[in-house]
């Protein structure tokens, strides 16, 4: 995910956490100028450095985004942070015009007013919860999707039925005209956006009635993913082409399905590999059981054997998730804890202090009848003596 490798916004401008707006504004001015598009012809380097300056920026200099960016970081301002989104919804453009006034190109080296060719549509971005069965085994999952859609009424021209939109006279369909501008960095030669079709290329004189001139429309569909088997959370699936319909004859945008996993009540998952922990009673540890043990496949049966020790791990091979490129899956570790018993009954009791016996540990060193101690301040219990003799 792009966003994970994001830098820190104070970082990306060179200034300290408690910069002030005056540090700010100098710190962008003078990277971005460094970095612009249209003084590094060609050089990509650069042109992501433009973009991350501009979104620094613009994130920093707008004093509510700063207090919830220095609260949550990339996540307290960015709408598609943690959904695997880049540069939601900035405009460097126009941050960049408002301190340099117009005439640049934006970034990006082509013309950003570019707008007649063929556009991708956007994607589209759900999100799924399975459990973890689900992801473990793999699942079909029916979702519902909007998107924007081709307009049928108009087939995406925009217009109505029977017109055609008019070429753009003042740009000939090309969306962008030339301007000569007088700039800090000397006279410049640059592309801009054709203010009469506003870069469309095209003048739409009577609109579709069902898009409103737009082209596409607002739509629900059904359909079916297939997640496939050891998806972990986080992770997503790309759907091609099933986002939103592309312009200008464009393909059409991607359907992005990221996936949560609902805890399970008893199964903790790290990797493939799954983990559980079982308490067992005194007795169970000491003679051995066959206990029930519960898996991404259901209840197996598991002996442990006799003379088990607390917190010893048992491995349950290939019971764990299946990795991902299909080919094994990971094991299942339980871990027994035992527990020691509580309120007994004189009978109970009686019962232990004949084992004592029998393990050669009695008398006990306080008066038997006495109530148990607390939890940790009792140190004169059954165990303890029989730890002290070994
Ligand atoms: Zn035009
Ligand atoms: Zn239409």
């Amino acid at each position: 995910m792009a966003n994970e490798t994001k830098r820190d916004y104070y970082e990306v401008l060179g200034v300290s956490k408690t910069a002030s707006e005056g540090d700010l504004k100098k710190a962008y001015r003078r990277l971005a100028k460094e970095n612009h598009p249209d003084l590094n012809p060609g050089d990509k380097a650069a042109e992501a450095r433009f973009k991350e300056i501009n979104e620094a920026y613009e994130v920093l200099s707008d004093a509510e985004k700063r207090s919830k960016y220095d609260q949550f970081g990339h996540a307290g301002v960015d709408p598609n942070f943690g959904a695997g989104g880049g540069f939601g919804g900035f405009d460097m453009g126009d941050i960049f015009s408002s301190f340099f006034g117009g005439g640049f190109s934006g970034f990006g080296g082509e013309p950003r007013a570019s707008r007649t060719g063929p556009r991708k549509g956007a994607d589209v971005r759900v999100a799924e919860t399975i459990t973890l069965e689900e992801a473990a085994f793999g699942c079909k999952k029916d979702i519902s999707v909007s998107h924007l859609e081709s307009c049928s009424s108009c087939k995406g021209s925009g217009s109505a039925e029977g017109t055609t939109a008019e070429v753009c006279p003042n740009c000939h369909g090309s969306g962008t005209v030339r301007v000569q501008q007088r700039t800090m960095f000397g006279s410049m030669s640059t592309t801009g956006t054709c203010p009469n079709c506003r870069g469309e290329g095209k003048i739409i004189h009577q609109p579709c009635k069902s898009c409103g001139g737009a082209g596409a429309v607002r739509k629900q569909k059904k359909i079916t993913v297939n997640i496939p088997a050891g998806i972990d959370e986080g992770q997503a699936i790309s759907l091609r082409g099933q986002g939103d319909v592309g312009k200008n004859g464009g393909v059409p945008g991607d359907l992005i399905v990221g996936i949560n996993i609902r805890p399970h009540a008893e199964l903790q998952r790290k990797g493939n590999t799954i983990y559980l922990e079982r308490t067992i009673s005194f007795v169970q540890a000491a003679l051995g059981d066959e206990m029930e043990i519960p898996t991404l496949d259901g209840k197996v049966k598991y002996t442990i054997p006799e003379g088990t020790q607390t917190g010893t791990t048992f491995r349950l091979r290939e019971k764990g998730v299946p990795n991902l490129n299909g080919r094994g899956r990971g094991d299942q570790l339980v871990t027994v804890k035992i527990a020691t018993p509580q309120k007994l009954t004189e009978e109970q009791k009686e019962a232990l202090r004949h084992f004592g016996e029998a393990m050669g540990e009695l008398p006990l060193t306080t008066p038997p009848a006495a109530e148990p101690e607390a939890e940790s301040g009792g140190s004169k219990g059954f165990f303890d003596k029989k730890r002290k003799k070994k």
